[in-house]
């Protein structure tokens, strides 16, 4: 049985299909008996599809995959803090 270090180190290779068949099987076992790796993997893969989005919203800014709520709130985000930087806030 695998150690849940060393089932950090066989991700890549289990998200990429690379890990050996035996591999894989103690990866699998592991998850079965372990709730807290199952989780570390779930929010490994969202962080990988995260950063395709990033990396795909970069390449193509008009593909209309952006949910508008997230546009509006990076465009409330920048004019404040572009307002901060002119010092026309609240406080100035
Ligand atoms: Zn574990």
């Amino acid at each position: 049985m695998i150690t849940c270090r060393e089932l950090y180190d066989f991700i890549l290779g289990y998200q990429s299909g690379e890990l050996a068949p035996s591999q894989r099987k103690e990866f699998d076992a592991h998850l079965a008996i372990c709730p807290s790796c199952v989780n570390y993997l779930d929010s490994y893969r969202k962080t990988v599809a995260l950063g395709k989005a990033a990396y795909t919203r970069t390449e193509e800014p008009a593909s209309g995959q952006v949910p508008e709520e997230l546009i509006q709130a990076i465009l409330a985000a920048r004019k404040k803090k572009a307002r901060r930087l002119d010092g026309e806030g609240p406080f100035s």
